[in-house]
């Protein structure tokens, strides 16, 4: 009884401090300095009173963005605290600087306002400013004493701040003022990385003429010329090609600006590092080689243009025995199989697997170039002839051995699992299809199914279809998912995040540590260290982990991703199928996210282990499980090849991996 009355009252005063906060911004803003007084002598506390309606600004900041001079310093003068905080804790000067209020700014300076406070986006005062150009604002900061050459937010420095967004008049400001041009921050980006990279190419060329030093290289081994070559453009890449910038040099990845361009789709670039003459067969460690790259993204013209300039078609192979014409026929990219053909690469070259090309577009539903590759000569009479039995229909990879109308439903406690490309899997129960954190990667294939890595929704159409993303990251989440139930009748959504865009049809959102059951699937969630959740899922008798990109950040184990593990294993879970992000340059330290794997995997007990998020290059789970692996003799690992390889789970049985 008593702590309901204190509440109520707490409500009561609440409520009346609330309008009379809102009363005095109105007032502010009004500029009516009679009235600002009379509410601060009927109540002195509404000077610290956030208004909810103004992103929790306090009558300060609400002052500074009027520019109310007058009521700043009364307000001053009253006590309000000059460096408050709104709810990003933002502060007056923040927000004076962001308007381009200059007067007010100087008030707030001369007040001793902190002119190098970070707030928590890491935004200060000078970010603020260069955010609104507003020069005279940054000339009275420049001023203020702020060392422009080694601080800035976010771990940068003004000059890369203002070479990220173009902004000369600013860098030509810093520059006139002593801060030299190549000023990097701690990771090494310098203004001209951070230029060239975002394809500011005026900022380019002004700091190359200002001797920006071409051949810098940050704390990943990435140039200019390497950033610039993933989302950067042509006419940057030209200015650093005048300027002597090194075309081959290799970052920490074995990756060299041409092959980044590639993997970044970033054709203009590729094209001038060509006419430049940048080596076309450069390879990674791991025999990627730009040709391998183009034609992992389908991308004919840059397969053509690499042909042209003088690549090997048949150049250094992958650690999976691969060449470029495996890829193009497993990913069902016909033109691009073509246009290797005829330039002669060898038709019947097997892989470590013993799979020569035309057996992986059979294998992998690609009819077409099934087709095509016997025509030009593939195979033997036997696989000519398993191909053309494959070739012969055209509905979603049917007769292929990995379509889903190749074999019956799995029996209750089993499972079918494909995997569809980095983090993306559809798993077949007895009676359901689950498909999770799909999406399309470049292009598809001419055909797409199952068994080359897409969802053909018509493939699906007969099937009880739970679809789930777990967290917003374009990696995981493609709203193209929600045109698939035009075809198919009988689908869920099951999002681990609850979308911006008010657009997005039916679904169900799930929080972190939630329990809920859709029909017959039945998923509990993890808190993921990333975004969003994990999911863990039982159906038809088997219980799938799928971890989103939940994975480990510290070698010691500390921080939240062990505490997620512990509480699944707590209530009781020891997946069938463990679903594990393995690499990717997000998760920060590779080692750790590896010392992450084997701690759920002990501690999962017995699982059947799928490593995942390995972008467009599934070598990579090789790469991991031979450092995981041999502590795990008792877990059974996938590892995929290519997009659309299928595994069956057996619960009892043996398994058989495809
Ligand atoms: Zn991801
Ligand atoms: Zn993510």
């Amino acid at each position: 009884m008593l702590l309901r009355h204190w509440i109520f009252v707490l409500v009561l005063v609440l409520m009346a401090a609330t309008a009379t906060a809102g009363e005095i911004h109105q007032a502010i803003e009004a500029g009516d300095l009679s009235r600002v007084q009379a509410l601060v002598r009927a109540d002195a506390g509404v000077i610290t009173q956030p208004d909810d309606n103004r992103d929790r600004s306090l009558p300060l900041h609400t002052a500074a963005i009027a520019g109310q001079l007058e009521i700043m310093e009364y307000l001053i003068a009253q006590g309000a605290v000059v460096d408050g905080h709104d709810k990003d804790q933002s502060t007056p000067l923040m927000v004076a600087c962001f308007r381009g209020k200059v007067e007010a700014a100087k008030l707030l300076i001369q007040r001793g306002a902190g002119v190098d406070q970070v707030d928590l986006n890491g935004a200060t005062p000078v970010s603020f400013a260069m955010h609104s150009g507003n020069m005279e604002v940054i000339q009275l900061l420049l001023e203020a004493g702020i060392d422009f050459a080694t601080q800035g937010p976010n771990n940068g420095t003004y000059m890369n701040l203002a070479a990220a967004g173009g902004n000369l008049e600013i860098m030509e400001l810093l520059f006139s003022s002593g801060v030299p041009v190549d000023t990097a921050n701690d990771t090494g980006t310098t203004p001209l990385i951070s230029a060239a990279g975002l394809g500011q190419t005026e900022a380019v060329r002004w700091l190359l003429a200002k001797g920006a030093d071409a051949g810098h290289v940050d704390s990943n081994g990435m140039s200019a010329m390497s950033l610039c070559a993933f989302r950067g453009n042509g006419a940057s890449a030209e200015l650093l090609v005048q300027a002597g910038a090194e075309l081959n040099q290799k970052d920490n990845w074995g990756r060299t600006p041409l092959l980044s361009s590639f993997q970044g789709g970033n054709d203009e670039v590729a094209t001038v590092l060509l006419k430049a003459g940048a080596d076309p067969d450069l390879a990674t460690e791991l025999g990627q080689t730009p040709l391998i790259k183009a034609t992992e993204r389908g991308d004919l013209a840059g397969v053509e243009a690499l042909l042209a300039a003088g690549a090997k078609v048949d150049p250094v192979e992958t650690p999976q025995g691969r060449q470029a014409l495996h890829i193009a026929a497993a990913r069902g990219y016909g033109d691009v199989t073509a246009a290797l053909v005829k330039a002669g690469a060898p038709l019947n070259c097997v892989d470590k697997a013993g799979a020569a090309p035309i057996m992986l577009a059979r294998d992998h539903g690609n009819y077409k170039i099934t087709k095509a590759l016997a025509k030009a000569g593939s195979g033997s009479a036997k696989t000519i002839n398993e191909c053309e039995l494959a070739g012969t229909t055209k509905k979603c990879g049917e007769k292929c051995p990995g379509a889903l109308s190749a074999a019956k439903a799995p029996a209750k406690g089993d499972a079918r699992v494909w995997y569809l490309g980095h983090s993306s899997m559809a798993v077949q129960t007895h009676n359901n299809l689950l498909v999770f954190d799909y999406f399309e990667n470049g292009r598809t294939a001419d055909s797409p199914c199952l068994a080359n890595g897409n969802i053909c929704p018509k493939e699906l159409a007969d099937q009880k279809v739970t679809v789930f993303a777990s967290h917003v990251h374009g990696d995981h989440y493609d709203p193209v998912i929600f045109e698939w139930s035009e075809q198919v009748k009988d689908i869920t959504y099951v999002l681990g995040f609850e979308p911006d865009d008010e657009n997005v049809p039916a679904h169900e959102s799930i929080g972190a540590r939630e329990s809920k059951t859709f029909g017959e699937v039945k998923v509990h969630t993890i808190a993921s260290n990333d975004s969003g959740v994990g999911f863990m899922v039982e159906v038809d008798g088997v219980t799938i982990f799928h971890a989103g990109d939940h994975a480990n950040r510290q070698r010691d184990l500390s921080g939240s991703y062990c505490p997620e593990i512990d509480y699944l294993v707590a209530a009781g879970y020891h997946p069938d199928l463990t679903m594990l992000p393995t690499t990717g340059c997000n998760f920060g330290d590779p080692v750790a996210v590896r010392i992450g794997i084997d701690y759920t995997l002990e501690k999962f007990g017995p699982t059947t282990f799928f490593p995942m998020h390995a972008g467009t290059n599934p070598a990579r789970y090789v790469e991991v499980w031979d450092e995981v692996g041999p502590k795990h003799t008792q877990v059974e690992v996938v590892l995929p090849r290519d997009s659309g390889d299928w595994f069956n789970f057996k619960a009892k049985e043996e398994h058989a991996m495809h």
